[in-house]
């Protein structure tokens, strides 16, 4: 794999350069609840501003095309968020095409940043319209993508804008390939963990890894699939009735393997409404019965899961163990984020992705801890699915 990265770049210097950055961050009332992602970005700004580039920042925030209110998702509280974060002073645009950005970026000194209002302004973003994207690269020499998060999608910034200009990889992105890869080639054992909500999204993952993997950990909502599928009484807990069939595809083309590979919870916590109301009680897993509402793994299963994990030299995690936005179901998600956490940067390789696993990893305090944490949930998976995806192309080759 050749990644054409930006540190390769001839005669970057001075250049004027369109930077695509997910800066879709949680933002109320204009203020800025997590800065995770500016940060995990600023390596790749100020090695522009090194090179003394012009450096015109462009991101999508939220659905706001879905939004009565669209001025809530509005770019300008995170510039400047990332003027702060930069210790300089930063520009803001409030559009992301025409005149009045060409004009702001014929004023740009060199080493100075402008920041474009919401790309998804324009719905021409989302469908990948070409004209949209040549008005995007319009005023830039070159094209950095530092978006990983967003690559898995056909989106204009993303993908028709390579057209246009030179195109390559920011050093963000460029990490997320090299952390990544590592899943992929793994150092044995390689241990997955995976639990969250959508079965669909992380089917591709767990197909392409099926052969590499030592021990597939399955928790949360995703269990639920396949303990359905092999007749366990799951009662009113959250299941993707859907995608049963598939989950039960899945599992036996890993019991196919021989060894048993994929692990499922001995033990549940279970409640009597989906809210985590009522009476909470753990139970085995036999145990469950038609008023039960599954929302965590349970002691055993932690026991379980954290030896498997205590034997690999390659992890990756993605999804909670079940409903840790509340409390009494929040221990299996963060016991097992924190063994994780203890076996990488050092023993293992660790690797965790995904929105809500991000949270919980967070809650731990111990990201430091974790050799590579993703910013791109959906598109982490799609990368480890093998998928197709139009942001990487022609600069991940
Ligand atoms: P990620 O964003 O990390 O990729 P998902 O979006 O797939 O993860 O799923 C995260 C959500 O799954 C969390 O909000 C969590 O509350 C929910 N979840 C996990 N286990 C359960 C469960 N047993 N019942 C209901 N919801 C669950
Ligand atoms: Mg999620």
């Amino acid at each position: 794999m050749i990644i054409k990265s930006i540190r390769n770049a001839k005669e970057l210097a001075g250049k004027t350069v369109f930077l695509r950055v997910d800066f879709n961050i949680p933002v109320k009332n204009g203020k800025i609840k997590d800065d995770f992602k500016i940060a995990a970005n600023l390596p790749a700004i100020r090695f522009l501003l090194r090179y003394k580039c012009r450096v015109i920042i462009g991101t999508h925030l939220g659905r706001p095309l879905k939004q009565k209110n669209k001025k809530e998702y509005s770019t300008k509280p995170i510039a400047r968020r990332l003027g702060k974060l930069l210790g300089k002073k930063i520009g803001f645009v409030d559009d992301c095409v025409g005149p009045k950005v060409e004009e702001m970026v014929s004023k740009m000194k060199e080493g100075e940043v402008l920041m474009l209002e919401n790309l998804r302004f324009y719905k021409e973003e989302k469908e990948n319209d070409k004209e949209f994207a040549e008005k995007l690269a319009h005023s830039a020499d070159i094209y950095v993508n530092n978006a990983f998060a967003v690559s898995h999608r056909a989106h204009a910034s993303v993908s028709a804008i390579k057209k246009y200009k030179p195109s390559y990889a920011g050093l963000l992105l460029e990490n997320e390939i090299i952390s990544l890869k590592k899943i992929l080639r793994p150092r044995k054992p390689l241990v997955v963990v995976i639990g969250g909500a959508k079965i669909k999204t992380k089917l591709p993952m767990l197909k392409k890894i099926r052969g590499s993997a030592g021990k597939v950990l399955v928790g949360g909502a995703l269990a639920n699939n396949f303990l359905s599928a092999l007749k366990y009484e799951v009662g009113k807990s959250l299941v993707d009735k859907e995608n049963i069939k598939l989950a039960k595809k899945i599992y036996s083309k890993y019991r196919f393997l021989g060894n048993k590979k994929i692990i499922l919870p001995l033990d549940v916590v279970v409640s009597k409404r989906k809210d985590g109301g009522g009476k909470v009680s753990v139970k085995n897993i036999d145990k469950v019965n038609k008023s039960d509402v599954i929302l965590d793994i349970g002691p055993r299963t932690i026991k379980l899961f954290s030896g498997f994990i205590k034997e690999a030299k390659t992890i990756v995690w993605n999804g909670p163990m079940g409903k840790f936005e509340l409390d009494h179901f929040h221990h299996g998600t963060l016991s097992i984020a924190r063994v994780i956490a203890a076996r990488s940067t050092g023993i293992a390789f660790g690797v965790a992705g995904g929105g809500e696993t991000v949270e919980a990893l967070k809650i731990t305090k111990m990201m430091n801890y974790v050799d590579w944490v993703s910013t791109g949930g959906g598109a982490m998976l799609s990368f480890l699915g093998g998928e197709k995806m139009p942001g990487l192309e022609g600069i991940v080759k």
